[in-house]
């Protein structure tokens, strides 16, 4: 039996100064950091070590923050059919989010998520795939458009259109996810319908917006400036990275007062307590709404509430 083994990578090519640079932003949390991508195709010469040699204009071995390349930044794919290497990394011109060109370990990998045959990417589905017989088996695509226009065409005309049930993505772009969700409501006409993390069409953070919050209101800058932060259900540190090192941290090391409602003490919350401004109250998954309106009952209660404040940007009490 043949034993699978991994080989770890331990160089990278540094893009020359004729590399293609684009540029775009990590997908994987919402915190969308920077990032550059230099493409040259495999085969033509790849950046030197001199500054006058190689893209990022400087001279390597670099010193601690300037650029670099980790093998996990690099990765060959096909781009107008024919091979190209492509060195993914942070933004070091980014102004905003994960300024300076700082990632998390999500986004600082992200080159490994492009197709390569010879990577851990190759078990990628290539084609739709149809269970026959008891097994899942590649077929055409006009195969499997057809077989799920007749099975929802089916569906919808023997149990209704609420029958016809569909999940989408939600981050990328404003256009795929009008698509679908036009598909859905407009022309199969299913209230069946939601996005992301959701089991129905609400927020991601429904307990949260249950006690009247807007979670997705406050810019990065936001988390750092408030004197107080209350965190529900989440350690932005794992969840969010750069929001927590580039604002979050700093705020709490200047003496900016935590509170977490966490089901277990994560990274963050954690750190948060060693500095000593932190309060965390553990609690039972799905227990944060009950807790958060017993809190504003207590604030209410003892007249702690910004009346005028509210009064001015709710305009009632
Ligand atoms: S915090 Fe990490 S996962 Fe989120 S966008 Fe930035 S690099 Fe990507």
């Amino acid at each position: 039996m043949a034993t699978k083994y991994y080989l770890p990578e331990d160089n990278s090519p540094l893009p020359p100064k004729s590399a293609e640079v684009l540029t775009t932003c990590c997908d994987y949390c919402i915190v969308a950091c920077g990032y550059k991508v230099y493409r040259w195709p495999v085969g033509t010469p790849d950046g030197g070590m001199k500054a006058a040699e190689n893209a990022f204009d400087i001279d390597f071995p670099s010193g601690p923050l300037q650029a670099w390349v980790a093998p996990t930044q690099h990765n060959v794919v096909m781009h107008k059919g024919r091979p190209h290497n492509v060195v993914v990394i942070p933004d070091k011109d980014s102004k905003v989010v994960n300024i300076n060109g700082d990632s998390s370990i999500r986004g600082g990998t992200i080159a490994q998520k492009c197709y390569n045959p010879d990577k851990p990417t190759n078990d990628r589905l290539m084609s739709p795939m149809i269970r026959i017989n008891g097994t899942l088996q590649p077929v055409s695509w006009d195969m499997a458009l057809d077989v799920a226009t007749d099975l929802m065409k089916y569906t919808v005309k023997q149990y209704g259109a609420n029958a016809y049930g569909m999940k989408i993505y939600s981050y990328q772009y404003v256009e795929n996810t009008y698509a679908g969700s036009k598909f859905a409501r407009r022309s199969m006409k299913t209230a069946n319908w939601t996005m992301h993390d959701t089991p129905a069409n609400v927020t991601s953070t429904p307990g949260f917006r249950d006690a009247g919050f807007d979670n997705f209101g406050p810019a990065c800058k936001d988390w750092g400036d408030a004197e107080v932060l209350m965190i529900c259900g989440t350690d932005p540190y794992e969840t969010k990275t750069m929001i927590f090192n580039q604002f979050i941290k700093p705020a709490i090391d200047g003496g900016q007062k935590t509170i977490w409602l966490n089901v277990r003490e994560t990274a963050g919350i954690a750190y948060a307590k060693n500095r000593g401004n932190a309060l965390f109250i553990q609690l039972d998954p799905g227990t944060d709404t009950p807790v958060l309106g017993a809190i504003a009952r207590v604030i209410m209660e003892n007249g702690w509430e910004d009346s005028e404040w509210i009064k001015q940007t709710v305009g009632q009490q």
